[in-house]
């Protein structure tokens, strides 16, 4: 097996707080783990409350000097040229993050290639947010302004850092918010090597800030920090209800995205051989663990047997192995989520197992390698069919009608995606209208994850939308201002 030839060149056991590379006030470090094969890959810092409220104090600062004075063409070209040097550093990037998430290299690479396209589109979005005019009464000339939170806090999670570091901290940078980040202890590298590159591309001291360190200590000290002004999270429901209890303390506001139990429909007339590639890989991609992941797939009787059998040719054709060796899957993130998936497995011992994908013989015992599964004929109300299992697990579901189908769809908690397979232009527009998910998709699935498309929940899925322009308003309070001339 071809090990990773890592070579990070930043140190990776410090943080940056107001431009300097410094290390955890403690001194503490917390192990950084390889999921391919369990080994330790380096230590990172361990921050805790006190490095938070200096990571805070020197955002305040930025806001206050240098950065808080900058045009927003300025803080625009910065972020144009951070984005140029992501993409001379594409490579160097994905060896981290196939390191330390366990991502197959191709995918690893489209995330690095997919925070560039972040810089570049919050880069030139910085200079064309606008307020407007407002016509009033007699006398008076009403406008509004758009302007910076203040200090924002970034809590991320480990699936996807680049692609929600790039969301997140690059469209809070365009509207020229301070920013604090914490990202997962699980995964940081990549966090760390962006923050480096920002510093290259001219970034103010403070501007972005990074503390790694464990959730229940750096991350509850920034959720809760009387500091921040706006906290962006990314990540499990039972750490979303903290953060937004967090910040209703401090009445901030908040935008949760928590992920889902995303569907697909697919009716009678749909067109099976466009469908099946995204039916599979909206599943099985980042091996299930990602926020949009499509877990349910809701088949129309008359084509069913057929897409259960084409879809479980396709898992039996699925290979698991080591990052490096960029097979259809990699490892999960951890031998703990390897854990929380093998037990909702169990919880599947009373269905229809349709197909299971291969652990590649090479594969470490040392991985936290799990078979990419498939569940046929699924009740929707079955615990595979409503809880997010975040693994490589996706569930057949068979129905009649539209209505039984929509019904089936807005059944769970969650409402973060959907998408609807069918040539009925109609159907099309009452589905689009009649699911309850923050994206609907029809004939394809995630539009290839474009940065343009806003992006957020319903339900338990969260609030708050991010990606695209609408990102700009979130990461920005309005002002109205009222002049009285006569
Ligand atoms: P998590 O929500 O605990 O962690 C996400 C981030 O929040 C990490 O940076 C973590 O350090 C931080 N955090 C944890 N506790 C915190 C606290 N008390 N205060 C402030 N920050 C805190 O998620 P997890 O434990 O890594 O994963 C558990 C489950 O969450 C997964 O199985 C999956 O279902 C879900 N998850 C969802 C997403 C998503 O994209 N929606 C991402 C990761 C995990």
């Amino acid at each position: 097996m071809n090990q990773p030839t890592l070579q990070p060149w930043f140190d990776p056991s410090r943080c940056l707080i107001g431009g300097e590379w410094v290390g955890p006030v403690a001194g503490e470090t917390l192990p950084l783990v390889n999921p391919s094969d369990g080994s330790e890959i380096c230590r990172i810092a361990r921050g805790r409350e006190i490095d938070i409220d200096a990571a805070v104090a020197a955002a305040q600062e930025a806001r206050d000097g240098a950065w808080g004075r900058m045009t927003a063409l300025e803080r625009g070209r910065i972020l144009t040229r951070l984005g140029q040097l992501v993409l001379t550093r594409v490579d160097d990037l994905a060896q981290l993050e196939a390191a330390d998430v366990g991502k197959p290299l191709t995918q690893a690479r489209a995330d690095a290639v997919a925070l560039a396209r972040y810089c570049e589109f919050y880069g030139g979005a910085a200079d064309k947010v606008m307020g407007e005019t407002i016509p009033y009464l007699a006398g008076y000339t009403v406008y509004t302004l758009r302007e910076p939170h203040g200090v924002t806090g970034h809590i991320v999670p480990w699936n996807y850092p680049m692609q929600i570091i790039g969301r997140s901290v690059g469209a809070a940078l365009a509207m020229g918010n301070a920013c604090v980040l914490k990202p997962a202890e699980e995964a940081c590298l990549t966090a760390l090597a962006f923050a480096d590159l920002a510093v290259q591309a001219g970034l103010p001291p403070g501007a972005l800030n990074v503390v790694p360190g464990l959730g229940a200590e750096a991350g509850a000290a920034l959720a809760g920090h009387p500091g921040i002004q706006h906290i962006s999270f990314t990540g499990s429901v039972k750490t979303g209800v903290l953060i937004q209890t967090a910040a209703a303390r401090n009445v901030v506001p908040v935008t949760l995205e928590l992920g889902g139990k995303s569907p697909q429909l697919v009716f009678d007339d749909a067109d099976i051989d466009a469908a099946l590639p995204f039916l599979v890989n909206a599943g099985i991609q980042n091996a299930g663990q990602t926020c949009s992941a499509s877990s349910r797939i809701l088949v129309q009787r008359g084509i069913y047997d057929a897409v259960k059998a084409r879809m479980s040719v396709a898992y039996r054709a699925l290979t698991v192995g080591p990052a490096v060796e960029d097979m259809n899957l990699g490892p999960l993130i951890s031998a703990r989520q390897k854990e929380i998936v093998t037990g909702f497995l169990a919880q599947g011992a009373d269905l229809t197992l349709a197909a299971e994908g291969r652990i590649a013989h090479n594969a470490p015992e040392t991985g936290a390698y799990v078979k990419p599964t498939l569940f046929a004929d699924v009740p929707p109300d079955h615990t595979l069919a409503r809880d997010e299992i975040f693994g490589p697990v996706q569930v057949l579901i068979p129905f009649d009608t539209e209505e039984e189908a929509i019904a089936i769809a807005n059944g769970t908690d969650y409402g973060l995606v959907a998408s609807v397979w069918t040539r009925d232009g109609a159907r099309q527009m009452r589905l689009a209208r009649k699911l309850r998910s923050g994206q609907v998709f029809i004939n394809n699935y995630g539009a290839g994850g474009g940065v343009e498309l806003p992006f957020g929940g319903t339900g338990k899925s969260g609030h708050g939308r991010e990606k695209g322009f609408e990102a700009l308003y979130g990461f920005s309070q309005l002002k109205t201002v009222a002049a009285h001339h006569g």
